[in-house]
């Protein structure tokens, strides 16, 4: 090599390692602003998902449901559903076309791609930018993060945060449990979420029943829920558009080998019916019942959240309840319903109002032996608008003579009376009672009158003398809250109270006629015998229920009693019960309202007939009529069961036992005292004798004499000159 060559070559290298050089340069350069973009891609990637929200998985379950009530025998009554409700069904009850149609039309790479899908989001974009497709690229698990997670702002913040979330979630779930949550909060249009209430509501179909055609008709609903709608393209009469989409639905599976050829041409040439009107929101059965079910329980659940009852509350824990799906069990019987309701809409001799309408009816059954509400009559036909007026709980009126044992016969028994403890019936004036004539009005014996006869002849002077006399007002005022009446509406005066003057609901009566019922026991109404959440938990049983002793036992058992008899000798005859023992009152307040409380040894139920509107009614005076109607619907309720005692407790057993008392004094018996027996126990029965009846009788023998240690007997008589004589004397 000549040292030219040498030089050149020389040259030629130096050259080549500047070349070099340059080009290390160059890619430190290109380097730098890679990880430069590298990192502004990072950091712009991470501002985006800046307020991304959390993989709550547990969100999975946080779709509105609709609550199911269920009845006594635990058949469902009504599903109470919202705007918005699922009913979940899983991945093995959704049948494989179905899944397919959507899978082959939302995103057919849904088994293989990593939760996106690129091929899909680039042929997206293409396709925006040229304007040759318009699908958003999304795939299924991006679709059910948007819905579950994101709003539907369209940002790139929240692109990116579907797309981080959508990763996310596919490292957390199987596909099939993916595709099983996307199916089920899926909007198909309408107000239906997921396949299986769009089914019933397009088609009237179960999932397992629906045809090729109809299984790509629902999935063909996900790009345009609206106009892609069947029930659209009834209404409008153009099937076109949705019989387009529900062709591409098809042909998009028949190229991806999902259908055959067979079924491909089948589909094609295919037809269905679409229901023409939803029937979702169509009214439940026995909305009475079932409004008052969810009010009770809905009352129950702010209270255990320490929420107060509001109508506002109220409404918002009705509304969580028809999105919960709680599974409330209630105590309602639809046979006891159905026959009150029949009976109480065929009855036929209603009084007219004055305004010529038929009078309207409330009634409530409960079984008093636990305080669960079993039946209840919002008028005599079963309401036709949901959450309407409940006359049995929302209409407060005056009762009239029926609140008399309630107020003032087992307040004054409880007191120390006994049914034979008599006050003045007679046309006087009242001390306490503030009206002109100082007494009230109404039918009197113009002497002196037993409760018991009081109570069987609806005396209104003995009501207002026993509550003035033998309780006073406070004190009955604490008993009528002890059973249950809302204070607020009981006017405490001796109208308001004695004679039944004060407004209350049908079935604050029919709760307090139980704690009668039951012993003395107040039990608070209520519809339900339990509520579960979705899960199964128990939120609400019957151990929450307010339940207290009102009443002596005892009391019970004589105001029973003396409302049994009031079945036989006084004004409750026409209600009283072939073959089943009872007890009730009747009651009419002026000529406004007509009603009855009575019980048997199952059921307590209280009746009320008024108008609406709280005007006369033209045969008022009819106070048979609600005995009568009381008898109509609680003898045939009470077909097939065992007649027996009223109480489960027997008088012995309750230290009640006969002796004579005087009939006027109502003290024990002296000489010629005219006399009856009568209930007593050792603590209501008099310690004084009577001073009214001094002389004896020889036609009056009493069985009944002190001895010199005040001890009682009834085992002698006095003779003429006033000379006690024992039986064995003799006479
Ligand atoms: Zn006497």
């Amino acid at each position: 090599m000549s040292k030219e060559e040498k030089a050149k070559k020389e040259k030629k290298t130096k050259k080549k390692g500047k070349a070099k050089k340059v080009l290390l340069i160059l890619l430190g350069v290109f380097m730098v602003l890679m990880i430069g973009a590298g990192i502004f891609a990072w950091s712009y990637w991470n501002k985006l998902l800046e307020g991304c929200p959390e993989l709550d998985l547990s969100k999975r379950y946080n779709y509105s449901i609709a609550s199911t009530v269920y009845d006594v025998n635990e058949e469902e009554i009504a599903a109470y559903v919202g705007n918005e409700n699922i009913e979940w069904v899983t991945i093995d009850e959704i049948p494989d076309q179905l899944k397919e149609a959507f899978i082959a039309i939302e995103d057919k790479r849904f088994y293989t791609h990593p939760g996106i899908d690129i091929r899909r989001l680039i042929s997206a974009v293409i396709g925006q930018i040229t304007h040759s497709s318009n699908h958003g690229g999304s795939t299924i698990t991006q679709q059910l993060i948007k819905n579950m997670y994101l709003t539907r702002a369209k940002t790139y913040e929240r692109k990116a945060q579907e797309i981080h979330l959508a990763l996310q979630l596919e490292k957390q779930m199987s596909k099939d449990e993916i595709l099983e949550w996307y199916l089920n909060i899926l909007y198909l249009g309408e107000t239906n979420y997921g396949v299986k209430i769009a089914a019933q509501d397009y088609f009237g179909k179960d999932l397992n029943e629906l045809s090729l055609r109809e299984c790509a008709a629902l999935a063909g609903l996900v790009q345009s829920p609206n106009v892609y709608n069947p029930r659209v393209a009834v209404r409008e009469n153009n099937f076109e558009p949705m019989n387009y989409r529900i062709n591409t639905v098809l042909y998009t599976m028949h190229e991806q080998g999902k259908i055959t050829d067979e079924e491909y041409e089948y589909a094609l040439n295919d037809t269905f019916d679409i229901k023409e009107s939803t029937e979702r929101f169509l009214l439940y059965d026995y909305p009475t019942y079932v409004e008052y079910a969810i009010e009770d329980v809905a009352k129950e659940l702010l209270e255990k959240d320490g929420q107060p009852v509001t109508s506002e509350t109220l409404q918002e824990m009705r509304i969580k309840i028809r999105n919960e799906g709680y599974q409330i069990y209630t105590a309602f019987d639809r046979n006891i319903q159905d026959i009150a309701q029949q009976e109480i809409h065929d009855f036929d001799n209603y009084p007219r109002t004055e305004n010529g309408e038929d009078a309207e009816v409330s009634a409530v059954i409960m079984d008093h032996h636990n305080g669960r509400v079993v039946a209840m009559i919002g008028g005599r036909s079963e309401t036709q608008s949901a959450e309407g007026f409940n006359r049995a709980t929302d209409s407060l009126q005056a009762v009239g003579s029926s609140i008399k044992p309630l107020s003032v016969y087992a307040p004054a028994l409880d007191c120390g009376c006994n049914p034979g403890t008599t006050v003045l019936d007679i046309k006087e004036k009242i001390e306490g009672y503030n009206t002109d004539e100082g007494y009230p009005g109404g039918l009197t014996d113009e002497d002196v009158i037993t409760m018991r006869r009081a109570l069987e002849q609806s005396h209104n002077i003995p009501a207002v003398r026993f509550l003035l006399e033998k309780v006073g007002i406070d004190k009955a005022l604490e008993y009528m809250e002890a059973e249950g009446f809302d204070l607020n509406h009981i006017s405490p005066s001796p109208a308001g109270m004695a004679l039944g003057a004060s407004d209350v609901s049908t079935l604050e009566m029919t709760a307090a006629y139980a704690t009668l019922a039951n012993l003395g026991e107040y039990i608070e109404p209520h519809a339900y015998i339990k509520v579960l959440d979705r899960d199964g938990n128990v939120i609400l049983d019957e151990t929450t229920v307010e339940r207290h002793q009102v009443y002596k036992e005892s009391t019970s058992w004589l105001v029973t009693n003396m409302m049994e008899t009031n079945m036989v000798n006084g004004l409750g005859v026409r209600g009283r019960l072939k073959h089943m023992h009872c007890a009730g009152k009747t009651g009419t307040h002026e000529q406004k309202v007509i009603s009855f409380g009575g019980y048997t040894p199952y059921y307590t139920s209280f009746v009320r007939v008024s108008s609406d509107d709280y005007v006369n009614l033209i045969k008022p005076s009819s106070y048979y009529m609600t005995s009568a109607l009381w008898k109509a619907y609680m003898q045939p309720i009470h077909e097939g069961l065992e007649d027996k005692e009223i109480l489960p407790k027997s008088a012995e057993e309750l230290g009640i036992y006969k002796t004579r008392l005087c009939t006027n004094s109502g003290l024990l018996p002296k000489d010629d005292c005219p006399t009856q027996y009568e209930y007593v126990t050792d603590e209501s029965k008099p310690k004084e004798r009577c001073s009214q009846h001094y002389y004896p009788n020889k036609e009056d023998l009493y069985e009944c004499w002190w001895d010199e240690n005040g001890v009682f007997h009834d085992n002698g008589w006095w003779d003429e000159n006033g000379v006690f004589h024992l039986y064995t004397d003799g006479y």
